[in-house]
């Protein structure tokens, strides 16, 4: 059955690109509603479905507009959402972004589950894949969906700096798997990146305490990491939230090399051209 929250939730920090605070009202919402946000600032507080047609910019997080309203860096609380099988929510915003927390999914999935689900009187949208679908960005990065009975994932990065190296994840996404290895990883990034950012006017809100710097061999971070393999399994997080923007609970198993909210955004537009590839249950 469909699932909605089982009462109003509210959160708030800042956003890591914009800087800006910003409040999230979590709502419950009808059969039907999927995930949807709220600009409550903007004249006529437009809606703006959490869907891959609606993603306008993957370059540092996932980025949905429709009209003029702009909500940026969802894919986390999407992630939790998905993982926690909440069909349907209305996400009143303050902001154009969603607040980093503290570069994890933990608080969204924890302030979730705090709250607690309710089943609605409707069956759940599962889609299951019935062909391997893929996109290869023809630098090394790619993605494929294919059949499974379940949602897994085998991820795989391969980054420069000796600090983060070859790390692969294989598991199916439970909701155990989320809590314990994939919630509590924050989002990471290279210091040289960082000022470049910067002096872009971007990651305004961005310190040591919402995300892992790495400094070549060194992590600036002083609690280091969280977990050893914290990195890849972020970007697990990072392609549960971005996949949910399907708007179903996907069956497949999602195989990731050096990929990320582009690629993910990409496959989901081709899989969605291709109607033979999957079925919708
Ligand atoms: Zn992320």
């Amino acid at each position: 059955m469909q699932r909605t929250l089982a009462q109003s939730l509210h959160i708030e920090g800042i956003g890591l690109h914009s800087g800006c605070k910003s409040v999230l009202h979590i709502k419950p919402a009808p059969v039907g509603t999927g995930i949807v946000f709220k600009r409550t600032d903007l004249p006529g507080a437009p809606e703006v479905p959490a869907l891959y047609s609606n993603v306008v910019d993957t370059r540092n997080c996932t980025c949905l507009q429709k009209g003029e309203a702009v909500v940026s860096t969802i894919e986390h609380l999407m992630a939790a959402l998905s993982v926690l099988r909440i069909d349907n929510a209305l996400i009143e915003v303050n902001n154009r972004e969603v607040p980093i927390m503290d570069g994890s999914g933990l608080i969204f999935y924890n302030e979730l589950r705090r709250v607690g689900a309710v089943e609605q009187n409707v069956p759940e949208k599962i889609l299951r894949i019935l062909k391997p679908v893929s996109f290869d960005d023809g630098k090394g990065g790619s993605v494929t969906l294919s059949p499974a009975d379940n949602l897994s994932i085998r991820f795989e990065i391969d980054f420069p700096s000796p600090v983060v190296g070859h790390q692969v994840f294989d598991a199916e996404i439970t909701p155990e798997i989320f809590a314990s290895r994939i919630a509590p990883c924050r989002t990471f990034c290279e210091k040289s990146q960082v000022d470049y950012l910067q002096s872009l006017g971007l990651i305004k809100g961005g310190s040591l305490e919402n995300a892992v710097v790495l400094d070549n061999d060194k992590i600036l971070n002083p609690e280091g990491f969280r977990v050893p393999d914290e990195c890849v399994s972020h970007k697990v997080m990072d392609a549960v939230g971005d996949l949910y923007t399907s708007g179903y609970h996907i069956l497949g198993r999602l195989s990731a090399i050096k990929s990320g909210h582009y690629h993910n955004n990409e496959l989901l537009k081709k899989l969605f051209s291709n109607p033979s590839d999957y079925e919708l249950l």
